[in-house]
């Protein structure tokens, strides 16, 4: 049997550019998806990618049948639509693409540089001895094995390398529930477009709980609209489009239904263990996903390709332990985990919080639009807590928010601080964890 340097399992944007990595540098690459090939990248999804992705991995940007649209900005609306806070940076500029065309891109990327696809291949086992790892997968009916000194699980959502060694390495296979994002959405064609060129997004605990509706436009006459909810407050995300998110927006009348499908998006911290003996972890299947947001693509990405470039290092040190492996996690932590965690602390607050404090919170600028930026950049807020913005506060009775958002940024600095400290050798891990699992117990037991 052949035995192949790196397989890497799932062809989405994580991956993709996990394989290109180490095709690039020789090394005997598989991609095993389970979707026939015509139909990587295809993806229920907002679809909206910043532009500083692009220029982080020094892609190029979308054009062509590509881009369906440009995205300059966001505009964040508070549940009664009082208020707007506008956002436009580089970090939330960007591009609305067509994610089978640019899935399509970032599978030739890997198959350009040698890497070989296993299409329509469901890989259904994962088994990790001390010499290599092997994996089971069915095509056509039939249920064949591979064998590779590496694997990397860049399976999405069903993260099935996670689920199968998740008792060996000691996590829970799957996210918790109230970590889990249900989202509905379509892509529609409308009358008349948004008229700008900003990316919508709607506060609602109503409506969304939990979540967050958006309206982004996808090209001429069409939009991508959908919405998220957390997934523990058992809503069904379509129930709640048919009845009142159709009536809501006027944009939504006389609609034509394009597309429209279901999905589910992990908006937690990373993964305990991005590494393990043979094993990585990429894009969702590691939980990259920007807690606040959502947008999961670009990070997908940054994984994809720190996991490749941690493989090609394993090859020349000829060992592929968790003790070489671990420099992946190391390199995510610093570049995108460490912020991940510090959102993930300001989503807990989010969540908690009702319509009517969204919408005091927003009104009295408690967080300044430009630091709303600043705070998705680094996972710290900055607050804006003044003394008219407490007296009015007070009078709603609503003193209890600025108490919880003091403790929120209190919590998510320490949490900062403590990824600064993350782990050089795996084996601290455990106490590092503890240490995390520590402060978010403390921070929950008073939201
Ligand atoms: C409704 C919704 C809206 C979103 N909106 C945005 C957005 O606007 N912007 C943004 O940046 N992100 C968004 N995201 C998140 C984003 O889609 C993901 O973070 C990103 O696509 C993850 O990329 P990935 O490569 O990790 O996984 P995926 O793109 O899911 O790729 C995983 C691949 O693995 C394959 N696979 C799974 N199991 C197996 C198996 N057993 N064997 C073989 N292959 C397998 C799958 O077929 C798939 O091709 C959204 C997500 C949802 C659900």
């Amino acid at each position: 049997m052949v035995k192949w340097d790196v397989i890497v399992v799932g062809a989405g944007a994580a991956g993709c550019l996990a394989a290109e990595c180490t095709a690039r540098k020789g090394l005997k690459t598989l991609i095993i998806e389970r979707k026939p090939m015509e139909r990587i990248g295809q993806k229920t999804c907002g679809d909206a990618v910043g532009i500083h992705h692009f220029k982080r991995l020094n892609l190029d940007t979308p054009k062509g049948e590509e881009l369906a649209d440009i995205m300059e900005g966001i505009m964040v609306h508070s549940p009664d639509d009082q208020t707007v806070f506008k956002v436009a940076s580089e970090e939330y500029s960007g591009f609305v693409v067509d994610r089978r065309e640019f899935g399509q891109r970032l599978l030739r990327y890997a198959l350009d540089r040698g890497a070989e696809l296993y299409d329509s291949s469901n890989v259904r086992d994962v088994v990790v001895t001390d010499d290599a790892v092997k994996l089971k997968y069915r095509r056509n009916g039939k249920l064949e094995e591979v064998t590779t000194s590496v694997v990397i699980d860049a399976s999405g959502m069903n993260g099935i390398v996670r689920k199968k060694l998740a008792s060996l390495i000691g996590v829970s296979p799957t996210a918790h529930i109230s970590d889990l994002e249900i989202c509905y959405r379509e892509i529609v064609k409308v009358k008349e477009p948004i008229p700008d060129k900003f990316g919508h997004i709607y506060l609602n605990q109503e409506l969304s709980p939990g979540g967050y509706i958006w309206i982004f436009n996808h090209g001429e006459n069409v939009i991508n609209v959908g919405l998220g909810i957390q997934m523990s407050k058992k809503i069904n995300p379509k129930e709640i489009y048919d009845k009142f998110i159709i009536k809501k927006f006027d944009i939504l009348k006389n609609r034509e239904v394009i597309h429209g499908g279901g999905g589910v998006v992990a908006v937690r911290r990373p993964f305990e263990y991005l590494a393990w003996n043979r094993v990585m972890f990429a894009g969702d299947a590691a939980y990259t996903v920007n807690p606040i947001h959502g947008g999961g693509i670009g990070s997908s990405m940054l994984s994809g390709r720190l996991s490749g470039e941690t493989a090609v290092e394993a090859f020349e040190k000829e060992d592929f332990s968790i003790n070489t492996l671990w420099s992946y996690p190391i390199k995510y932590m610093k570049e995108y985990g460490s912020k991940q965690v510090g959102l993930d602390i300001f989503r807990l607050f989010l969540q908690t919080c009702t319509n009517d404090e969204l919408n005091h919170g927003m009104r009295q600028k408690l967080i300044k639009e430009e630091d709303v930026l600043r705070a998705s950049l680094t996972g710290e807020v900055k607050l804006n807590i003044t003394d008219k913005a407490t007296r009015v506060l007070r009078g709603l009775g609503h003193l209890k928010l600025l108490l919880k958002l003091g403790r929120t940024a209190k919590y998510m600095k320490e949490a900062k601080k403590l990824c600064a400290n993350f782990p050089k050798d795996p084996s601290r891990l455990h106490s590092w964890l503890s240490e995390l699992n520590k402060l978010y117990v403390e921070y929950k037991s008073n939201l």
